[in-house]
């Protein structure tokens, strides 16, 4: 089975960008086909991947070179992206394996918390190839449990349903206990947000641990609490906590007790990070360092500019309750914000609040989440650290 796409479409594949959009296609099958070789308007082979019709990004390429679609194939890219983790895991034990196009494995996220694994397939291709994978997963990684999490929005895109469950082993305990930087996590692998917890904020949250020492801290949209507990083992004086959601804040407590940290200069506040910023600046409260880790606002290049608003208002309100000196560490995990754009709307959020910073440090996914050269589009998260003047 292939596929060809019309003349002058082959240059982003030679490339090694492994989307092929259906506008760029010629010739192809009726119907989802699991392992198709993908041909140039001239017949040249280009690559082998899946082919989904009901995608508006209709191909996606596995291998640019004519191999076998099979078990050793998904066993070489899963070996060679664990292989890849091990040195990042001597600052914890959990870590993301395998993550999508950044691994050459379209569609797969494969993360590892202490002994539980956890999946996403996220595209029908790929889902196709889970019960190989699955396999695969327990003879390399022999973990307890692993857990699907495939019950992210995105598959409907691909006409496929939602799905979590047990694939392989014993149901995961409840909250799996995690090692990182040195403290330990709670993560709700079941109910939690992507796959229980955000592992792309590691080397933030490290960061945050060395700034924090002596400092008022407010971390906005705190979730299970990873900023928070980093912040109480940086020496902060004081963590507020804020998140509207009442199962985080609950795994936040609970984290807090098991790192014996008191709950004395500890507060959580269940409240929408907009509304309370306003309520604190009009309490008068203000901070030496707060973290604004806020969720995706922009879904859709059409969100961008109601996204950048948001992301300006909580912003300002940020720079107001600093204290002079005070820290702003600020992220966007949007993959349509670029790193430019993201700057400009700090930028105009210190005009607005009446003051100046300087950028002193900036932040990007952890390491086990790679930007791959050819697939631009694996950055996502950024962040900046500005000093208020
Ligand atoms: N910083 C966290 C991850 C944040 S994820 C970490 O390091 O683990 C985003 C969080 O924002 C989620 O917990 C979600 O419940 C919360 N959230 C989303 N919209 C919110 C709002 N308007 N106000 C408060 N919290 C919100």
């Amino acid at each position: 089975m292939s596929i060809r796409l019309k003349p002058g479409k082959e240059k982003n594949v030679k490339w090694k960008h492994p989307w092929i959009f259906s506008g760029a296609i010629d010739k192809a099958p009726k119907n989802f086909h699991p392992d198709i070789v993908i041909e140039s308007s001239k017949g040249e082979f280009l690559g082998r991947g899946y082919y989904n019709p009901h995608s508006q990004i209709a191909a996606r390429i596995l291998s640019f070179d004519n191999v076998a679609i099979d078990r050793d194939f998904f066993k070489s890219r899963l070996n060679d992206a664990i292989q890849k983790r091990l040195p990042y895991f001597c600052s914890g034990n959990s870590a993301r394996l395998v993550a999508s196009e950044a691994d050459h494995l379209p569609g797969l996220i494969v993360d590892q918390y202490a002994d539980t694994v956890v999946t996403q397939f996220l595209t029908a291709g790929i889902d196709f190839y889970r019960d190989i994978i699955n396999d695969i997963l327990a003879e390399l990684l022999q973990p307890r449990s692993i857990w699907d999490r495939s019950d992210d929005a995105v598959r409907e895109k691909e006409g496929l349903t939602t799905r979590s469950g047990l694939s392989y082993g014993e149901n995961p305990l409840p909250l799996v206990e995690i090692n990182e930087n040195g403290y330990k996590l709670l993560v709700d692998v079941r109910n939690g947000h992507k796959t229980g917890f955000y592992l792309d904020q590691k080397n933030s949250r490290e960061k945050i641990k060395f700034l924090s020492k002596n400092k008022r801290v407010l971390n906005c949209f705190s979730y299970t609490g990873g900023f928070t507990v980093s912040a109480l083992k940086g020496e902060a004086t004081s963590v507020t906590s804020i998140d509207v959601s009442a199962p985080a804040l609950e795994i936040l407590t609970q984290s807090l007790s098991l790192n014996n940290l008191s709950i004395e200069n500890h507060r959580i506040i269940k409240a929408d990070v907009f509304d309370e910023l306003r309520a604190l600046k009009d309490r008068g409260e203000t901070f030496d360092l707060i973290i604004m880790d806020p969720p995706k606002f922009v879904k859709s290049k059409a969100d961008l500019e109601k996204a950048s608003r948001g992301y300006k208002d909580i912003n300002r309100l940020a720079f107001q309750l600093l204290s002079h000196g005070g820290h702003l560490a600020t992220f966007s995990c949007s993959g349509h914000m670029d790193d430019l754009l993201f700057q400009k709307i700090i930028f105009s959020a210190a005009i607005e609040a009446g003051c100046d910073g300087q950028i002193i440090g900036r932040f990007m996914q952890s390491e086990d989440h790679p930007i791959l050269l050819t697939f631009p589009e694996s950055s996502y998260l950024k962040g900046l650290l500005v000093r208020k003047d």
